[in-house]
């Protein structure tokens, strides 16, 4: 393109990326989003990957903060095609002995179904989950929607409000407690726990880790609040292009950006992988991977403790093998006969039993295996009539998986993969036995195919750094840039390596917002 020049550049048109440059364009800037792939949306991808008519969500497939989340009204998401589906039947797990439990929008039937298991924990569940949400609007607008404060804020303000006297499940103990422990403390029956856990766990919450327990009542507090975006994940995206366009930003597609422009320590603009160079009058905004940002695209200038810091930031350590799959008849489960919705069940848990079973999941993939199949699943046209020809249905099976692979590296899942897959899929077939011969066709997609696709997604990292007590709130991704300002004037960093964390909440663009608020004096419009 020929040189131009924005009042805001902003590098990425993932949710992120889109959200921030439709925020700013509605305060009047002149904006424009510069994203290296052909197709805007980074994570909210839906493509056509088995047969034609088919749509698979090759990333961001459960929406879970529709409804709290403040970006969908202040944008008017709705108004620009959103359309989203709370599946009355949210979770279910399937067991081996033919029983199943069910998590459902209505309490009363969640804890009808986990009363088949252990009354003691039915009761328990419903008081947690009661106490959640009475706090779910403060713990959402000032732990996710709001700048990060210090964890040691966070304790001693619980502390000199007593919250041990006030509260059955939070506590300023949960820092040095895994979900396991919370879980160990408070339930009794194995797979009761192993349900809950598995919900934290698809969340990106590794279940033995010590400290995130923090989250647990949050997480608990929105388990029932999982949305299917209708037509499928890439839905969103088009309504942010949309809203972007109106609100008179531009989004420029296959314009990867290639270097950030920095004079006298301030970034002064890109340059795009054609040569042109786009000068940004207020701000860059980088959505991308701190690695790619500072150790690729801004060139030097910055000090050797701070380029340290970027190289040792720690991903996820562990990603997602998935299998999408074309299906004549949605799966029809032995377990029905024990509790005939789970056949209405979104999002399925197949095979975890016992929280050990999840731990043992861990720590074969800490040391690069593939673990024997346990899988989540998901079957989006129970819900979506858009995402399948008529009587067809998707399916979508992911496992917790390493990147690098013990034997052979990343690269050995090229080879793997077929196998793999078909394991998963014999798995499934085992709970619900008319999963075979419904198959039309499947496909898988790896780790190493995450990166692939999504250069920022580095190791598979799709959470844009690992969820761990150590790179949350103002420790991510370390204190220095931890408020979505770096240490050159006018460059912040908007995306899901930022505070909360990935996943489609729109919270890092939101929080940057706040910060280019604050520094360039904006009128706040929004919520
Ligand atoms: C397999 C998988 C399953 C997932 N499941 C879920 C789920 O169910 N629910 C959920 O909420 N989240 C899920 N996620 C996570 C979610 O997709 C991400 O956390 C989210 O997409 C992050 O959004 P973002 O806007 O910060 O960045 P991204 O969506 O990653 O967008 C960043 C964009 O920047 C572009 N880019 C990179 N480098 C450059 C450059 N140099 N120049 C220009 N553009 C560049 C990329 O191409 C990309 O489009 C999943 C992710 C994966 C991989």
């Amino acid at each position: 393109m020929a040189d131009a020049a924005y009042d805001a550049v902003i590098i990425g048109a993932g949710h992120n990326g889109m959200a921030l440059a439709t925020y700013l364009a509605k305060s009047g800037w002149d904006v424009a989003v510069f994203e290296a792939r052909g197709e805007e949306g980074g994570g909210l991808a839906t493509e056509e990957v088995t047969r034609p008519g088919f749509l698979h969500n090759l990333h961001a497939n459960y929406h879970t903060l529709v409804g709290v989340c403040p970006v969908y009204d202040d944008l008017n998401l709705y108004d620009h095609g959103v359309k989203y589906v709370q599946p009355p039947v949210q979770m279910g797990a399937v067991f081996g002995d033919g029983t199943a439990l069910t998590i459902h929008t209505d309490v009363d039937k969640t804890c009808a179904s986990l009363a088949r298991f252990s009354q003691k924990d039915a009761d328990t569940f419903r008081r947690l989950y009661e106490e959640a949400k009475g706090f779910l609007d403060l713990l959402i607008r000032t732990l996710m929607y709001s700048p990060p404060i210090p964890l040691l804020d966070i304790t001693k303000a619980l502390s000199i409000w007593r919250v041990q006297d006030k509260s059955e499940f939070l506590s300023v103990h949960l820092r040095q407690m895994s979900v396991n422990d919370f879980l160990n403390q408070h339930f009794e029956n194995d797979r009761i726990k192993a349900m809950l856990a598995f919900h934290a766990a698809v969340g990106g919450y590794c279940t033995d880790r010590k400290g995130l327990a923090v989250s647990f009542p949050l997480l608990v507090g929105k388990i029932d609040n999982w949305h299917v975006s209708i037509g499928g994940s890439h839905n969103l995206a088009h309504a942010l292009w949309e809203a972007c366009a109106h609100s008179g930003g531009r989004i420029f597609l296959q314009h990867g950006v290639e270097e950030i422009i920095i004079e006298s320590g301030r970034a002064t603009g890109v340059r795009l992988n054609d040569g042109s160079v786009v000068t940004a009058r207020n701000l860059v905004a980088s959505s991308v991977d701190i690695e790619q940002t500072f150790l690729r695209l801004v060139r030097d200038g910055l000090p050797r403790e701070f380029t340290e810091k970027v190289e040792n930031c720690t991903h996820m350590d562990w990603s997602f093998f998935t299998v999408h799959l074309a299906l004549r008849e949605a799966p029809h489960y032995r377990a029905a006969e024990f509790d005939p919705e789970i056949d209405q069940a979104w999002v399925l848990n197949i095979g975890y039993e016992s929280l050990e079973d999840l731990n043992d999941h861990w720590q074969r993939i800490r040391r690069g295996q593939i673990p024997e199949p346990r899988l989540n699943c998901a079957v989006n046209s129970l819900y979506d009539p858009m995402d399948a020809p008529d009587g067809r249905y998707t399916g979508l099976i992911r496992h917790f998986a390493p990147y690098d692979l013990a034997t052979g590296g990343p690269e050995a899942w090229d080879e793997l993969k077929d196998g793999f897959a078909r394991r998963c899929i014999d798995k499934w077939a085992q709970y619900a036995p008319n999963l075979s011969a419904a198959i039309i066709d499947w496909t898988p997609h790896t780790p190493l195919d995450i990166s692939r696709r999504m250069v920022n997604m580095v190791r598979g990292d799709w959470m844009g750094g690992i969820i761990a007590l150590d790179n949350l709130l103002t420790e991510r991704p370390f204190p220095e840039l931890s408020q979505y300002r770096t240490p050159f004037q006018g460059l912040y960093m908007c995306g899901a390596t930022q505070h909360p964390h990935g996943f489609i909440t729109f919270a890092p663009a939101y929080n940057a917002l706040q910060a280019i608020a604050e520094d360039f004096g904006l009128e706040r419009w929004w919520r």
